[in-house]
């Protein structure tokens, strides 16, 4: 297997040159060539392995040219003693064939832990094919999740230095708490005057800046991208969605129609990855994409229009804050079967008018595939405490997001096959507006609305979350956005 671009079919590399480079020279994403089929047989092999060993027999058809011990170094690594009882992705029934798959039982209690846990590894073993010895220094403009799961990733990871700057006014306080005092010799954390915008902005041109690149090589360092657009953040998220099937599968669950799968969606990232596991022959029926008010998303699985051109939302749900789905591109390419051409016209279309429609043929492909929904914040809300009062489950406002749209979809088409919801943060991540749905009681303070959640709902504090309230703050620093080129000097020692 190789990967090639989605702006240029005939440029091929290997895993390693795929996820070393994270995007491809043209601007594409690396997508494979060609996917793996598993068989009846495979399947019946995956489902008696263990999450690490599923992920040694599905990395290993994707990473043609790592061999597989370092396979085994790199999900070893990622996932054992780092998720709760070694379980990275349970399935938990909750009702009438409604199963949610809890993504958030990781280091910093949301679904981004399931691929930043081992992206660090595939990156430095990928460096160390393609770029002889250099060391890694990851730069990262976060909003709050990914920023946190991307240190806790690269915490202390031989040979990388990771640089965060968020906006110092633009992440709630308990993202801003677990990023500050986040442990490791080789992390770096930096608060920013401005919005996530021109933190992301300034990111970008660091990033691209000749001079920099120059400096960096000069010091025996490069450049590499914890971006979800790298092949190596996707690859991982295909694992958890082979294992939910062998758990419906262990639990007896009438599949001989398939079965749903709810997401909800931001970047496209996780679903996509849906997507890949289906292509690959787990039996999935219906992609269900579930956004916020920001339902860019939904309009373009109705009408095959999509336009950015609209007013921005900020939400309960602020992970699905966005407007521009990046990891759609690698959608749009296998919809229009490989026609790297129209890929490129369309995404020129998108950077000049912030639009672009798809034609019918492509259309008529994305909506066999997939179905569209989205609830704003009050219905997100409603469906935390209906979801309490009658399954007794709590979740998170994305999560609810998406039991929100399945629960559109059920209604509109009566399709009631099983369904895997993705569940991808801890209710406790966003203790005030889930207490809020739950309770009138509320607090001021950010550990005082945890455990009056924890009082009322009569669940568990996630251990990262309950351990933050003592954290020592290490980083303090506030840099004017001029200043982030002296900030990643300063930090990298250069
Ligand atoms: C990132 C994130 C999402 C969106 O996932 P995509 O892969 O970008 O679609 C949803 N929920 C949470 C909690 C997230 O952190």
């Amino acid at each position: 297997m190789e990967y090639i671009s989605t702006r240029d079919k005939s440029v091929k590399v290997s895993a390693a040159t795929a996820i070393a480079n994270g995007i491809s020279n043209d601007g594409g994403l690396f997508v494979p060539d060609d996917f793996p089929k598993l068989n009846e047989k495979d399947f019946e092999i995956l489902c008696n392995l263990s999450y690490i060993d599923k992920a040694e027999y599905i990395l290993k058809l994707f990473l043609n040219d790592f061999t597989i011990d370092e396979i085994k170094y790199c999900v070893n690594g990622a996932y054992s003693g780092s998720f709760d009882d070694d379980k990275p992705a349970p399935l938990k029934a909750i009702g009438d064939n409604i199963n949610i798959l809890e993504l958030w039982h990781g280091p910093t209690c949301a679904f981004k832990d399931l691929a930043l846990q081992l992206l660090p590894f595939l990156l430095t073993t990928s460096a160390k094919k393609v770029s002889s010895g250099k060391k890694t220094v990851i730069l990262v403009a976060t909003s709050g999740d990914t920023g946190k799961a991307a240190l806790e990733g690269f915490k202390d990871v031989k040979d990388t230095e990771i640089i965060v700057f968020y906006p110092s006014e633009g992440v709630s306080p308990m993202q801003k708490l677990q990023m500050d005092s986040q442990k490791g010799e080789n992390v770096h954390v930096c608060a920013i005057k401005g919005n996530f915008d021109d933190a992301q902005s300034a990111v970008k041109k660091i990033f691209t800046d000749n001079a920099v690149k120059e400096k960096l090589k000069n010091n025996n360092m490069e450049f590499s991208s914890a971006n979800s657009i790298n092949w190596g953040r996707l690859a991982p998220q295909i694992i958890y969605y082979i294992s939910a099937y062998c758990d419906l599968l262990k639990e007896k669950a009438d599949l001989s129609k398939g079965f749903n799968v709810t997401v909800p969606t931001g970047n496209f990232g996780n679903i996509l990855a849906a997507f890949y596991a289906k292509k690959m022959g787990v039996p999935i029926n219906k992609l269900i994409c579930a956004s916020n008010s920001n339902n860019v998303l939904t309009d373009f699985i109705k009408t095959g229009i999509y336009d950015r051109n609209r007013k921005f939302y900020t939400t309960i749900s602020p992970s699905m804050d966005i407007l521009i789905s990046s990891n759609l591109e690698r959608m749009l390419f296998y919809l229009c079967g490989n026609d790297d051409n129209y890929v490129v016209s369309l995404q020129k279309q998108l950077s000049e008018n912030g639009r672009f429609e798809i034609k019918s043929e492509v259309k008529e492909r994305l909506q066999e595939l997939f179905y569209g929904g989205f609830c704003d914040d009050t219905e997100t809300l409603n469906t935390i405490k209906d979801t309490f009062d009658n399954y007794n489950y709590l979740c998170d406002t994305h999560t609810a997001v998406a039991v929100n749209v399945y629960g559109k979809y059920l209604k509109e088409t009566g399709d009631n096959r099983p369904v895997v919801i993705a569940s991808t943060a801890s209710p406790y991540k966003f203790a005030k507006s889930v207490l809020s749905a739950v309770s009138d009681k509320t607090s001021d303070s950010e550990f005082e609305t945890v455990r009056l959640l924890s009082t009322v709902t009569d669940t568990v504090i996630p251990k990262p979350i309950a351990e933050l309230e003592n954290a020592k703050v290490r980083f303090n620093t506030v840099v004017n956005k001029e200043d982030m080129y002296k900030a990643v000097f300063d930090s990298l020692g250069i």
